[in-house]
């Protein structure tokens, strides 16, 4: 019954009384994209451009960039895709944005904060990235990794526009950012929710520690809550509030995220398919409730029961 239903759902991502939820790919390079770019899904909710230039000793010159994107971009014809930059440090180190040993990298200077430091790896990057748009007329949003700070994002967002891309947007993945959305993104076209690392710190549980995963896990009420403030915020902001991190490919842990206010869905290509029917099974109102059944859990492993629960079957 579930692989008849699969065969007949398809489309852009809906609930089942009509609230629109792109459902997007998460890609790391050409071949990712050649993949995701053939399937029926709307787009690219998280390319992480770090992953092409794990191995690169130097940094990659404006036309070897403009290259790479191009190729990325021209798979998904007019669909979004949504292009981060550099996420170098901590658990991804590129030799070319090497700042030196630290104590404790996942806390240092990474993400946005390295491009703070070297920013013309920052604006080689969105100058390539703008020439790749326009050359392939995808629609390119680009946003920034690590953002803790409305500082950090107007910044970002500014160079963004000055460099001539239209859309610039945030990672919410660090919980200051998510508790102070709606002051974050005044200046941004969009957040979008990185539960990976949102996780990790609002746990205080390092992801590279699989010892950790029970603290790391998105069910955890605490991460539901830094979430729904993010989602909250940004509706005042009247941003709208994505999700990226891996969460969102889980169906169960969608219909929660669709709950809190998430308008999109970034995940592994092949997880797409079972979030969509899992929409379309559910409504809007229906999805509110299980987000709150979630959020009024004591644990993480309650929140997961009752909403298991309360899902229509065979999800
Ligand atoms: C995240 O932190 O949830 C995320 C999407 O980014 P990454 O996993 O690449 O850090
Ligand atoms: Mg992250």
């Amino acid at each position: 019954r579930l692989a008849a239903a699969l065969a007949g759902s398809g489309g852009p991502g809906t609930t089942r009384d009509g609230h629109a939820v792109a459902l997007l790919a998460n890609i790391g390079g050409v071949e990712d994209a050649i993949d995701a770019g053939a399937q029926d899904l709307e787009g690219v909710g998280l390319f992480r451009t770090e992953f092409v230039f794990l191995s690169a000793e130097r940094a990659p010159t404006l036309e070897e960039q403009v290259e790479i994107y191009r190729r990325v971009f021209e798979p998904f014809g007019g669909r979004r895709v949504v292009v981060r930059t550099l996420d170098a440090g901590a658990d991804k180190p590129l030799a070319f944005a090497d700042l030196g040993p630290e104590e404790n990298p996942a806390l240092g200077r990474r993400g946005l904060r390295l491009s703070a430091e070297r920013p013309d790896l920052l604006d080689t990057q969105l100058e390539a990235l703008a020439v790749a748009a326009r050359e392939t007329g995808a629609d390119v949003r680009v946003m920034a990794p690590m953002v803790a700070t409305a500082e950090e994002a107007d910044w970002f967002s500014r160079r963004v526009r000055e460099n001539g891309l239209a859309k610039a947007g945030v990672m919410i993945e660090v919980p200051a950012a998510a508790l102070r959305a709606e002051h974050v993104l005044r200046d941004c076209d969009f957040g979008s929710l990185g539960t990976n690392d949102l996780a990790q710190y609002t746990m205080a549980a390092d992801r590279m520690q699989g010892e950790l995963s029970d603290l790391l896990d998105p069910w955890q009420p605490a991460v539901l809550d830094v979430i729904a403030a993010a989602c909250e915020g940004a509706g005042r902001a009247g941003r709208p509030m994505g999700v990226c991190g891996e969460a969102g490919g889980d169906p169960l842990l969608a219909l929660v995220l669709v709950g809190l206010g998430a308008s999109s869905l970034s995940m592994a290509p092949g997880k797409v398919p079972l979030v969509r029917l899992a929409l379309a099974r559910h409504t809007l109102p229906q999805c509110r409730q299980l987000a709150q059944l979630a959020r009024t859990a004591r644990t993480a492993g309650e929140a997961h029961d009752a909403v298991r629960a309360a899902a229509s079957a065979e999800l």
